[in-house]
């Protein structure tokens, strides 16, 4: 038995294994609760946001209780990782999937019998299979945790089928605990998990969304290439960030304009086969400062802490989405940027695709719906994260780190604007029976004779040239908004074409102000390193000098540069300086497994020698290469019929 192990069947306490295996010196928010609550054979719903800690919630219940704590995981390809991550800290975990060979597959199931195995990792679509179900029974299974649970809900884009049949868990094996944990914040998704699930006797743990560490931003988008060089450029200099984009083709385009100026840039969408994506994963996750452009098939999952930056080059569908995908910044809790360039072609392009979608009509509501409040808060003058929390039916007071906070916009009254785009709507529709999309109207207010604007005898129009007042980036912002506050419309002929809407007649008659708001100059955080901003001069060098060192350990290893010490980890080994074993055990994220194994070179380098070499040790993968999974698990037997990896996945 490994002195690791040893310690490990000692620390029968929740808070004896946060200390001794995983490095921490305290929980955080409900954790505590929800633990005990598992740990005393209770059902859990947890509602929890990315990076609020919710693996520990049942991680720690598992080994407490002993037996083996099965985890359905909707991702098969993530699941090595997620087990590497826990070897690190010395728990025995496992999976199985359609990934191993038999004989991989029957070494699983021996060290199992053996209770060699503390955590097992499986997807829905196998854990449902009979031969599984029997394998099961002839364990002493602690818990069921039921990760990413919103897979449930039909309504989210994450919905997989499989998940459905997870009911079975409780009338299979009604006295094992199940715990369920979902960063998906809104009470219809949790009423969803819970009646899917049969949860309904479940204690449900509701955690704060706030990410306080995430700054949120959302400005014009104007050059959205340029303007995001400028924000990797000034802001965030080698992190690595996920850049989002609606279409595959932008994906392409924007990681081939990154790369050009010099940024480690990769695409990920559906469209690309299955090694590429495969790779691009692979280097985003172990490689130092990687820029992942990726349309939302990617991320789900991605467990990645350090992730600096999100960057939205286009408008997410719903303030959901937004959350989720923000929501990958920073989930190591340092500062971290949320940033979303948005346009007037956008609104037009989401409208449009409404509109073309084949839903009914209750669906094109309820998108139109999840649209305008996006909208809302793109557009809000107040704070964009008490927008967002009480989106969320959170309530908060403002909170000094996002754009509005720290530069509040100012407000104008733009009826005068507002009346003389749609007086020129109307003109056009009643005198001419004809409709344009907002750069021919434009080019009317502003009195620009194009050639277009000549060939149809626009500038015969009363309205030509009376809006040279604005600017036409201007003019695209006045469109933009009174789309925005539904004074505005996109009609449905596919062509982007606006018309105005019932609530513009109140405008156009001068009987309703309209407020908008002046685009000011965003602030800018000042170029930093990608040491942590606030980490004092005197402690960057030592910082840098653990990260290279870090970073040639996870090579050596061939695991992602986090599962050796996170950096939070770092930096507080460089601001505290230990001389000790003892004293670099009290740094949080340093565990009993951690210190064995690299106390050594990391106290060899906090005096200032050479680390000695980095070795890959007994744990290490054999070989590097990213391996080629499918996204769906596919068990052994032919019962059921996996659907295609989509988009989604
Ligand atoms: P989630 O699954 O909710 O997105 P994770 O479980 O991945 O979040 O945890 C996010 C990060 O926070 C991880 O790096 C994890 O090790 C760390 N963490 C979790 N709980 C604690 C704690 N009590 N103290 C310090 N760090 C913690
Ligand atoms: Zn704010």
């Amino acid at each position: 038995m490994t002195s690791t192990a040893l310690r490990l069947s000692e620390a029968r306490t929740p808070l004896a294994v946060l200390e001794s295996v995983f490095g921490y010196p305290a929980f955080r928010g409900d954790q505590r609760q929800i633990i005990d609550h598992v740990v005393a054979g209770g059902d859990a719903l947890v509602l929890m946001p990315t990076g609020g800690g919710k693996s520990l919630c049942y991680q720690i219940p598992s080994l407490v209780r002993g037996g083996v704590g099965v985890v359905v995981s909707p991702l098969i390809a993530l699941m090595k990782d997620q087990v590497d991550a826990l070897a690190a800290v010395g728990v025995r975990a496992s999976f199985l999937n359609s990934t191993q060979g038999p004989d991989e597959r029957r070494e699983v199931e021996r060290a199992l019998a053996a209770g060699e195995v503390d955590l097992l990792y499986m997807a829905p679509e196998r854990v449902t299979v009979p031969a599984t179900a029997e394998l099961l029974d002839r364990l002493p299974v602690s818990l069921f945790a039921i990760d990413e649970a919103h897979c449930v809900s039909q309504w989210g884009h994450d919905f997989r089928p499989d998940y459905l049949a997870l009911s079975m868990l409780h009338e299979r094996w009604p006295s094992v605990p199940r715990i369920a944990l979902t960063a998906t914040a809104t009470a219809a998704t949790a009423a969803e998990i819970r009646q899917r699930l049969q949860l309904q006797q479940a204690r449900t743990f509701v955690a704060s969304f706030d990410r306080p560490n995430i700054q949120y931003r959302i400005e014009p988008k104007n050059q959205p290439v340029q303007q995001l060089l400028q924000l990797i450029r000034t802001e965030h200099p080698g992190d690595a960030g996920i850049v989002y984009c609606l279409s595959r083709a932008s994906v392409e385009k924007t990681a081939a304009a990154l790369a050009e100026h010099g940024i480690p840039a990769l695409p990920y969408h559906a469209g690309l086969d299955a090694r590429t994506r495969a790779d691009h994963q692979s280097r985003f996750l172990r490689e130092d400062g990687v820029v992942m452009v990726a349309t939302i098939a990617f991320g789900m999952g991605i467990d990645k802490p350090d992730v600096r930056f999100v960057a939205h080059l286009d408008l997410p569908k719903s303030v959901e989405g937004y959350y989720q995908e923000t929501g990958r910044a920073g989930r190591d809790g340092l500062p971290s940027t949320a940033w979303l360039a948005y346009g007037l072609q956008d609104v037009v392009q989401l409208r449009q695709m409404i509109d073309r979608s084949e839903g009914d009509a209750t669906y094109k509501r309820r998108m139109s719906q999840h649209l305008d409040a996006m909208l809302a808060l793109c557009e809000t003058v107040e704070c964009r994260r008490v927008q967002l929390l009480a989106y969320f039916g959170q309530q908060s007071a403002p909170c000094g780190n996002c754009d509005t906070c720290l530069a509040p916009p100012e407000s104008f009254d733009g009826t005068i604007p507002a009346q003389k785009l749609l007086s020129t709507i109307v003109r056009l529709e009643r005198e001419r029976r004809q409709r344009y999309g907002a750069g021919q109207l434009i080019d009317i207010l502003l009195g620009k004779r194009t050639p277009r604007v000549e060939q149809l005898g626009h500038a015969d129009l009363a309205t030509f040239g009376i809006g040279a007042e604005l600017g036409e980036q201007e003019w695209r912002g006045v469109v933009r908004q009174l789309l925005a506050q539904g004074l505005l419309a996109v009609h449905g002929d596919g062509y982007g074409t606006l018309v105005i809407t019932e609530a513009s007649a109140e405008v156009l008659t001068g009987g309703r102000i309209v407020r908008l708001r002046r685009e000011v100059a965003r602030p800018t955080r000042s170029a930093r390193r990608s040491a942590p901003a606030d980490l004092p001069a005197a402690a960057g060098p030592l910082f840098e000098r653990l990260r290279a060192w870090r970073g040639a350990t996870a090579r050596a290893l061939g695991a992602p540069a986090y599962i050796v010490f996170g950096d939070a980890t770092l930096r507080g080994i460089a601001l505290t300086t230990p001389t000790t074993l003892d004293e670099l055990g009290q740094i949080s994220g340093v565990g009993a497994k951690k210190l064995e194994q690299f106390g050594g070179a990391v106290l060899a380098i906090v005096r200032g020698e050479e680390p000695p070499a980095a070795v890959a040790g007994d744990d290490a993968p054999a070989d590097h290469e990213p391996a080629l999974v499918p996204a769906y698990d596919v068990p052994p037997d032919d019962e059921f019929d996996p659907p295609p990896p989509d988009d989604r996945y």
